[in-house]
């Protein structure tokens, strides 16, 4: 230390410095000391050791004494004939960084005090932050008082009671109307509910789901029905293909349903590719098309072409050339109609306040 300072101290271009620099340290470390009052856990200061009677501890008298008097006579009167045994916590500030959060501040007080019966576990704590920028309200409660008071009735409570009074710096009155609240929602009288779970929305995902259907089927009893009709296995084998780029499109938009389909079709025995048999060895199924058709007849608007068809035996090498009519198809006009089919993952909101602290539940409201 000495060593550092005195390097420190030949560094600098004059005494006078150093000696001013000094004289501005200390005369900043009460204000410093005044600002960053933190509390810690330990630090805070537990009225119940020096008096049996006091459920509140606002060390810096951030309520005023009517307030504080009527705070602790509802507390006494929750743990005389409601059962819960509450404490107050009044606190400007907390060393954040120890802790992370003030539900973590308030579940580590908790503990350390132990609050509550030991079996039964009726403790409360309510934790109330004031500082600008940590302002936070804040439930942690034992195992047993979490049954009647849940984690979603007391984040009720702060949001619907306590938030109003406590933004307007109405600190006392903001915790006496919250006190009063969990009275009535121990006693059953409360009129706050618990929201119920948002009710999801299926119907968007059962239209997706039975509209791709349809289409996929519809798409394959129309090639069927394309196929069942050509006058020649050749043609019924070109007709087969022909429904090969919606049949793309849709199974790719309504892959669930595509694939469902196509194990029943497996199962059904019903394979696809009509099999044509060769004229001249007799093999069965061995004539398949080969290479691209040629246009012998172009196709114009109102009347269709012809391609003629090269199918070849795999097995004697047998060839046929089949004439088979094609749609005229409009030039130019790169149709992209892409219905756009969004499938809405509806996530309800799940409460995210309360749990997770070995303590129980509760729940903190920022205000
Ligand atoms: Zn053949």
């Amino acid at each position: 230390m000495s060593e550092k300072f005195q390097i420190l101290y030949t560094t600098m271009k004059s005494k006078r410095i150093v000696t001013v620099a000094i004289i501005y340290l200390l005369l900043l470390v009460p204000v410093i000391y005044v600002l960053a009052q933190k509390y810690t856990v330990e630090t805070v200061p537990n009225v119940r050791l020096r008096d049996a009677s006091a459920y509140i501890t606002d060390p810096n008298k951030l309520l005023d004494d009517d307030e504080y008097f009527e705070l602790n006579s509802l507390l006494g009167a929750l743990r005389d004939s409601l059962n819960i045994e509450t404490a107050v916590v009044v606190l400007p500030s907390i060393e954040m960084d120890e802790y992370g959060s003030a539900r973590e501040f308030a579940n580590k007080l908790f503990n350390r005090w132990g609050l509550g019966d030991n079996e039964l576990n009726n403790g409360l704590l309510i934790l109330l932050i004031t500082n600008e920028g940590e302002r936070e309200i804040v439930f942690e409660t034992g195992k047993g008082t979490e049954q009647v008071l849940t984690d979603g009735i007391s984040k009720l409570i702060q949001t619907n009671e306590m938030v109003p009074w406590l933004k307007d710096g109405e600190y006392g009155k903001g915790l006496i109307a919250g006190v009063k609240e969990i009275s009535k929602v121990i006693e059953g009288t409360s009129g706050l509910e618990e929201p119920a779970p948002k009710k999801r929305n299926y119907w968007p995902v059962i239209i997706y789901l039975v509209a791709g259907l349809i289409i996929i089927v519809a798409i394959d009893a129309s090639r069927k029905s394309k196929v069942a009709s050509s006058e020649s296995p050749y043609k019924a084998a070109v007709n087969y293909d022909s429904l090969k780029g919606a049949g793309c499109v849709a199974a790719i938009l309504f892959l669930p349903q595509f694939i469902i389909y196509f194990i029943y079709k497996e199962i059904a025995k019903e394979t696809g590719k009509p099999a044509i048999d060769c004229e001249k060895c007799r093999e069965k199924g061995t004539v398949k098309v080969t290479g691209e058709p040629v246009v012998k007849q172009q196709a114009i608007p109102g009347q269709d072409g012809m391609k003629e068809y090269k199918f070849v035996c795999s097995k004697c090498g047998f060839t046929h050339h089949e004439l088979i009519p094609y749609a005229y198809v409009k030039p130019n006009t790169t149709s992209s109609s892409s219905s756009g089919t969004t499938v809405r993952s509806d996530s309800s909101s799940g409460g995210s306040w309360g749990g997770g602290s070995s303590g129980g539940g509760g729940a903190s409201t920022r205000f």
